[in-house]
């Protein structure tokens, strides 16, 4: 299937849904920049700068980390990237005060999101996937543990080092249930802002990867609405 160039894509879920792994799957057969908003921060962090102090806190807890910080990190990232590149956000907007900013600061430059994929999850299989989940410090590949062991893996398959596996912090089962709470009170109403928009694709997120990005691409290839009301 052929593909347009330059899309400018979200990729919108809650928190466990697949959105990285996605992510990964769709830069290599897109070639579009992925801007994950999450990763954004947490390299502020290991960098211990300013921005990455600012945000520490609601972060550990599972809270959002206030607009007047992440919007315009995000915006700044977003400018770098030429227009023919094109990009896939993962974790932004996840309020409707950041679809707005989004959208205003897209329309400055002629731009316009082309397509918001929803990948739909239940709260059961979140909290399971998170609380099993490990991440690349290098490379921000996520992993699972071993199903028979029980382990994380050892290293990172992709990092010519074997970057260190390690779980995040905001992936304790306090801070999950809060992630679930917040995307339910102040993320999921922005569905309705693209659902209005006519941009939003539901797609189920609960086979597995490979399935799932079957569905992915079929979403961007045609009408989403009509594949998977
Ligand atoms: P994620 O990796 O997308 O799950 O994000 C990890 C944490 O970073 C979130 O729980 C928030 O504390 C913060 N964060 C990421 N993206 C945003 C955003 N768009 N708005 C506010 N906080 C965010």
């Amino acid at each position: 299937m052929t593909m347009p160039t330059g899309l400018k894509l979200v990729l919108f879920g809650p928190p466990g849904a697949g959105k990285g792994t996605q992510a990964q799957l769709l830069k290599e057969r897109l070639g579009v920049e992925h801007v994950s908003s999450g990763d954004l921060f947490r390299h502020h962090l290991s960098n211990g700068t300013e921005l990455g102090e600012l945000a520490r806190g609601y972060m550990n807890r599972g809270a959002l980390v206030p607009d007047a910080i992440t919007i315009g990190m995000v915006i700044d990232r977003i400018g770098q990237i030429a227009d023919a590149d094109g990009f896939m956000l993962d974790g932004f907007p996840r309020n409707t005060g950041q679809a707005q900013a989004l959208e205003s600061a897209l329309h400055e430059r002629g731009q316009q999101i082309d397509r918001v994929i929803h990948i739909r999850v239940a709260d059961d299989e979140l909290i399971r996937r998170l609380s099993n989940r490990y991440i690349c410090r290098v490379c921000q590949r996520p992993y699972t543990r071993d199903a028979a062991t029980g382990a994380p893996p050892e290293g990172c398959a992709d990092c010519p080092d074997g970057g260190d596996i390690y779980q995040r912090d905001d992936d304790t089962s306090e801070a999950v249930a809060n992630r679930i709470a917040v995307y339910h009170q102040e993320t999921a109403p922005v569905l309705d802002f693209y659902a209005a928009r006519g941009l939003l694709a539901n797609v189920p997120g609960e086979g597995a990867v490979a399935t799932v990005n079957e569905s992915v691409l079929r979403a961007l290839e045609g009408n989403a609405d009509e594949v998977f009301p």
